[in-house]
């Protein structure tokens, strides 16, 4: 049924939705460009909307277009996502742009988006119900948690997903699904919040079976994580006249196409190898970053060459003068690398 629950709700969020640069103001007629909205919700995935906001702000002002941004060179693309992480959302959106440019319009219903390369079904069901006003669910984190409490659904994450979809459904409003959408968005990331909900402030309150039961802190309920498998790997950095040597990661691959230190394979065991003539080698510490479905163990030498090279094994060198090292968009991980050896590199500079 489409009644009190969604009047309350929208009545709340037409008041009290949370000003993001990427929104339309609630209630209004004119709907947001698609494309900034799938930009928005990509670069949302994993990231917060404090970090988004600055990269969405450029990524349109550098590709203002969805054309615009199907023309770009996926290196460039790569760089202006540095620090996001998740690269293959990058990749996928510059993948995605190009099918879209060759198709000459925008995908405007959830099932023709989620033919597009890295949209998955929250994605598209944002997409569809934000930019399209389509009736339909957009399950994010803070979506699934508002459903699991409003209904007291205690089956496990991710399981429950369909059952909380189709809980939900009936609700949505067919005037406003956009604003429905962005209002239980809201509501999760402000009241509904995973500890500590602030029950008593909630516009939806009285109908929520979990305030009702006093089981609003036990859920959601998810199914236990199996611990992540962890990696080795080891980096060199290697100095040579105020220059360092960077390569490109593997086009296919984790953090493809990316520059990165150069270094060994990741493996089960840790690793230590220098396929190169060296002056000194010094241990400089270890960067443990987490991966979807591993964690790394990231190795540090500082190694002094006494001559600049062109390759390391198969893989072409650049040397990059470390006063430009800020702008070489390396990723999250090189990134603290990086920050690990010139915050540690006082006492030894060659
Ligand atoms: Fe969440 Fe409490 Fe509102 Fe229920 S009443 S939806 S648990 S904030």
């Amino acid at each position: 049924m489409a009644g009190s629950l969604a009047d309350d709700l929208l009545h709340w969020y037409d008041q009290a939705a949370r000003a993001l640069p990427w929104r339309q103001p609630p209630g209004g007629t004119s709907r947001p460009d698609p494309y900034a909205v799938w930009l928005a919700e990509v670069m949302l995935q994993q990231t917060t909307v404090m970090t988004a906001a600055p990269y969405w702000q450029r990524f349109l002002g550098r590709w203002p277009t969805v054309g615009a941004l199907a023309g770009a060179e996926e290196a460039e693309v790569l760089r202006e996502w540095a620090g996001l992480g998740y690269y293959a959302r990058a990749r996928n959106l510059l993948a995605a742009a190009r099918v879209i440019a060759a198709a000459g319009r925008f995908p405007d219903s959830e099932q023709a988006l989620r033919e597009l390369p890295g949209v998955g079904p929250y994605t598209a069901a944002a997409i569809a119900a934000i930019a399209f006003n389509e009736v339909t669910v957009a399950l994010d984190g803070n979506v699934e948690r508002v459903a699991a409490r409003l209904f007291d659904i205690s089956d496990p994450l991710p399981g429950a997903r369909r059952t909380l979809r189709e809980a939900l459904y009936p609700h949505v409003p067919p005037g406003r699904p956009g604003d429905f959408a962005q209002a239980l968005m809201d509501l999760g990331a402000t009241v509904c919040t995973p500890r500590a909900p602030r029950c008593r402030a909630c516009p939806i309150g009285s109908a929520c079976a979990a305030r009702a039961a006093g089981t609003a802190e036990a859920l959601p309920v998810k199914a236990p994580r199996r611990a992540r498998p962890v990696r080795h790997g080891l980096a060199w950095w290697i100095d040579h006249g105020a220059a360092v040597a960077l390569v490109r990661r593997p086009a296919n691959g984790l953090l493809g196409g990316m520059p990165a230190l150069p270094g060994t394979e990741w493996r089960a065991e840790p690793i230590r190898q220098h396929p190169f003539e060296a002056r000194w080698i010094q241990e400089a510490g270890t960067v443990v970053h987490g991966f979807t479905h591993f964690e790394l163990r990231l190795a540090i030498d500082r190694v002094q060459v006494p001559e600049r090279f062109s390759r390391i094994g198969d893989q072409p060198v650049s040397w990059i003068p470390l006063g430009r090292l800020a702008d070489a968009g390396l990723p999250t991980l090189y990134a603290r690398a990086v920050a690990r050896i010139l915050g540690a590199s006082e006492d030894r500079t060659p």
